[in-house]
Order: C-alpha cells, then sequence, then structure tokens
C-alpha cells in the first residue's frame, strides 16, 4: 500500500505520487523563524515531516525524494531580537540555526537536501524578481510609502484552501485578520497582504535593493517560500507541509502569489499537522507555555524518548503534552531495545530480505500516518511473533531486518535512549541460570519449560554464544 495522506485543498486522502516524469517526488516543508529556541511543538511538527520524509525515502527511494525545508531568517521577530541584543542579524539567526540543527539531530531527524535561508542574497533576488512579476501582471501594487502588496481580489482562487471566504459569510466578519490590520492605511484593501516591506528606521541596517519603483526594504514573509521552492523545487511542487496555523493566511497567500506568477498549480498535496498543547492551550513562545527539548533532556529524558512522545498521538490531532507520555515514551523505547536485542542474539546477527510481519505497522503508517495505531500494531507484532530455540536463525534474520525497517520509519535509534538497565529479580536470575545449564547440557525440553517459567515472570532471556541477558517483557 502507498502512502496516503490527507489533503487539505480537496478535504480527502489522496496517495503521495511524484508528478514530474524523472519521478523525484518534490516536498517543501515550511521551516523554523530562527530568533530563539524552537518548543516541542514546533518539533512536534517537524519530527512529524521526518516520518514522512522516511516514509517517502522508502517508497520511492531515497535519491527519488528532494525535500526542501527553509529557514526564515528575516522578518519582525529576528530584527527586533537583533535589535534587543545590539547583534547584526546575521549572527543572531546564525546561533539559532546552528541550535536548531543541534535539536533536530539530536531527535534523529533527517537533514532537508536543500535549506534556504529568506535573506540569502539569491533568494533575495529570487523573491524581488517574483515580485516584479506580480506588478508587472497587476497581482501586486506599489502603496505610498514604497512596500508592496499583493492584490487579493486579483486571484480568484484566493481562500480556497481556507475556505476563508466561506467562514466569512458565516460568521459575517471580514477576510481581514489581526496581523493585516496593521499597516492598514497603506493598503487599498485591508486582506491585501506584504511582498516587500519598505525600509523602517527599527529596521537598521537590515535593507535590500527594492523590486523596480519599490523602496529598498525587505521581502514580506509569505513570499519567501513561493520563490524558494520556485528556485529549488520548479514551480509545481508533489507536497507541502506545515503546522495546522499555517493554513491561513501563509499558505493562502503563498499559493496566490505562486499560481498568479507560475500560470500554474501550485502544490498538488497540502498536508498540516496538528498542535501540541499545554493544558489545553497551543504550545507557543508568546503564551510562554513551552518546553525547549533542552528543558526536558534536563529532567532526565533522552531527546528519543520525546520523538516518542511526539508520535504518540494522531499526527492530525492536537496532542496535550504531559511529562507522563515521555515517561511511557521511555519505557516504550526500553522494550523496543529489548526486542530488537533478542532479535540480534536469535538471528546471530544476521540481516536479510525484510519478512512481512510487519506490514501492519506500514498500513498504519500509510493510512494518513496513523502513528498510534502503527505502534500499537508494532508491539502486538512483536508479542506474537512466536519465536523458540527452534526457529532458524535466518528466518529471524529477516525478520530482524523487517523490524529495523520499522525503527527507521518512526526514526527511533535505540542506541540513544540512554534509560538504565533494570536488574532482574533473584528467582529470575536462578531460573536463568537453570535454563543456561539445561541449553549446554542440550536439554531442550527443559530448556523451553525454564523459559516459559522466565516469561511468565515478566522477563525475556537473551541467548548469545557466550552467555545470556534478561530483558524485562513490557507489560
Ligand atoms: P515558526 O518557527 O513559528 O515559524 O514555526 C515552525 C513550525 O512549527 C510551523 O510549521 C508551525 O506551524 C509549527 N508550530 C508552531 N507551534 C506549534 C505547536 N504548538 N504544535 C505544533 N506545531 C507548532
Ligand atoms: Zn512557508
Amino acid at each position: 500500500m502507498a502512502l496516503k495522506l490527507y489533503d487539505s485543498l480537496t478535504r480527502s486522502l489522496k496517495p503521495l505520487q511524484p508528478a514530474n516524469a524523472n519521478g523525484v517526488f518534490t516536498f517543501y516543508n515550511c521551516g523554523p523563524t530562527v530568533y530563539a529556541p524552537a518548543h516541542i511543538g514546533n518539533f512536534r511538527t517537524f519530527v512529524v515531516n521526518d516520518v514522512i520524509r522516511r516514509l517517502l525515502d522508502l517508497e520511492f527511494g531515497p535519491d527519488k525524494v528532494k525535500h526542501v525545508r527553509n529557514l526564515t531568517d528575516v522578518d519582525d521577530k529576528t530584527i527586533k531580537r537583533a535589535r534587543e541584543e545590539g547583534r547584526a542579524l546575521a549572527e543572531v539567526t546564525k546561533q539559532w540555526t546552528d541550535k536548531f540543527h543541534a535539536d533536530c539531530d539530536a531527535l534523529n531527524c533527517l537533514r532537508p537536501h536543500v535549506e534556504p535561508r529568506a535573506a540569502d542574497p539569491k533568494f533575495i533576488d529570487a523573491q524581488r524578481n517574483m515580485i516584479e512579476v506580480l506588478m508587472e501582471k497587476g497581482n501586486a501594487y506599489r502603496a505610498a510609502d514604497g512596500s508592496v502588496y499583493f492584490k487579493v481580489s486579483s486571484f480568484d482562487g484566493y481562500g480556497r484552501l481556507s475556505r476563508v471566504k466561506e467562514r466569512e459569510l458565516q460568521i459575517g466578519t471580514s477576510l481581514s485578520h489581526k496581523s493585516q490590520a496593521v499597516d492598514a492605511d497603506e493598503k487599498e484593501d485591508a486582506t491585501d497582504f506584504a511582498l516587500w516591506k519598505a525600509w523602517k528606521p527599527e529596521d537598521g541596517p537590515n535593507k535590500w535593493t527594492g523590486p523596480k519603483g519599490a523602496s529598498d526594504g525587505r521581502p514580506g514573509w509569505h513570499i519567501e517560500c513561493s520563490a524558494m521552492s520556485k528556485a529549488i523545487l520548479g514551480p509545481t511542487i508533489d507536497l507541502h507541509t506545515g503546522g495546522v496555523d499555517l493554513l491561513f493566511p501563509h499558505h493562502e497567500n503563498e499559493i496566490a502569489q505562486s499560481e498568479c506568477c507560475n500560470g500554474t498549480t501550485f502544490a498538488r498535496h497540502w498536508y498540516h499537522s496538528e498542535h501540541l498543547l499545554v493544558d489545553g492551550k497551543k504550545m507557543s513562545k508568546s503564551l510562554g507555555n513551552l518546553y525547549t527539548l533542552d528543558d526536558l533532556v534536563a529532567k532526565g529524558f533522552s531527546p528519543m524518548a520525546i520523538r516518542y512522545a511526539l508520535l504518540a498521538g494522531h499526527p492530525r490531532k492536537q496532542l496535550n503534552f504531559t511529562l507522563d507520555s515521555v515517561h511511557a515514551a521511555k519505557v516504550n523505547l526500553g522494550d523496543l531495545r529489548g526486542w530488537h536485542e533478542f532479535l540480534v542474539i536469535r538471528s546471530g546477527g544476521q540481516r536479510s530480505t525484510p519478512s512481512g510481519h510487519f506490514n501492519s505497522v506500514f498500513d498504519a503508517l500509510h493510512d494518513d500516518l496513523n502513528t498510534p495505531a502503527a505502534l500499537g500494531a508494532l508491539f502486538k507484532t512483536l508479542k506474537s511473533l512466536g519465536i523458540t530455540d527452534e526457529t532458524p536463525q535466518v528466518q529471524v534474520g529477516s525478520i530482524l531486518s523487517a523490524f529495523e525497517r520499522v525503527l527507521f520509519a518512526f526514526g527511533f535509534d535505540l542506541s540513544a535512549i540512554d534509560e538504565p538497565k533494570t536488574e532482574a529479580p533473584a528467582e529470575v536470575t536462578a531460573l536463568a541460570e537453570k535454563r543456561w545449564a539445561a541449553k549446554q547440557a542440550k536439554d531442550w525440553a527443559a530448556a523451553d519449560a525454564l523459559r516459559a517459567e522466565i516469561t511468565a515472570a515478566g522477563w525475556s532471556m537473551l541467548d548469545r554464544k557466550d552467555g545470556y541477558s534478561l530483558e524485562p517483557l513490557k507489560k
């Protein structure tokens, strides 16, 4: 079964397929604004997108997927932070970009193939060019202060993604939203949005040559994704993703800019993941209710346990974050490591063609990224493997390979879970000693009976050539 995801535009579940004749699947994920550490709400979105990337790699082959995630390194927030700290914008954004990369690595997220920055001179050029085309085509205009705005009424398709026009009719309010109310006197219509912002004194040294006919200044936020995705992936992309808060206005505006400029479909598939909440409220910098990765690591959790906890809820449903959920994740990862060690020992460490044992896990992942169902299927499958001392090594090797495919898809690095090993109680150790002796004496019946006793006591005995270890079984 191929990966299917809910498409926010058509409101339906659709399989993902590359449109390009070269078979390369193009994937654009809106990235972070780099002015502070990302919080684990942001990382929910990035971890979910990392699982999508991994599933695409498995389905199409790693060289047939092109993944782009941008860095917003020039906007109101980044400029304000640089001004407050009396530092250069580039220095501040580099600091937080490095931190973002370190956190992504700790969470075992694959790096995107390209990570363009909005303030990179070549992408400033790309943004300026796009704005000039929009002005020439009559989709954008210069305001009195030399800024450039997109004329929303010039694009019939505006509101298709967010159904904003329907919502407006229902609640009888205007299309405008809070950030658009700012500078309203510069615009022809309250719904128009900035493509280019003319320089203001508070922007300090941060200004670039404006599009033809406009003042020097800086790009508006939305244009960066339109311009950079076009420059790297072409005018039409196979999949565009982000957190649900980006659906309106950011993605609606991206569609308007790109489709008016390029005259073709911008994204063939839109996927939005839901928010991480704390006490029922969205985790956000402005509410101050956030946890960073470092906060949780300081509490003794591994980044891998946090990754697991972020994937334990359905990505298209809100997830309430609790420390209990990270505790549970830590225990589950310990179990997965136990199973992995068991399979390595029983297979003699040999891998072979993956077996179909974990197909139910992939079925759940492929069905709109149902990660909680997939984790349920994973543990169910592990418990029903029924491997005995007589199971041929080569057979266990193919189960091991299939299990490692699942671990890859989830991005669980079991060498990085730093969970202290639990000591087995004395009576279990005694049973294990007896079983080891029975095995040496080739008394298989006694060895199997003793294994059953060890299992009944909640432990798993992992055999090696020169000895054994004991792992607690999941309850
Ligand atoms: P930002 O750095 O604010 O541009 O956000 C980066 C990404 O994190 C975007 O895709 C947002 O939609 C997403 N995001 C922000 N807050 C949350 C949250 N509480 N839960 C999940 N995703 C979030
Ligand atoms: Zn974007």
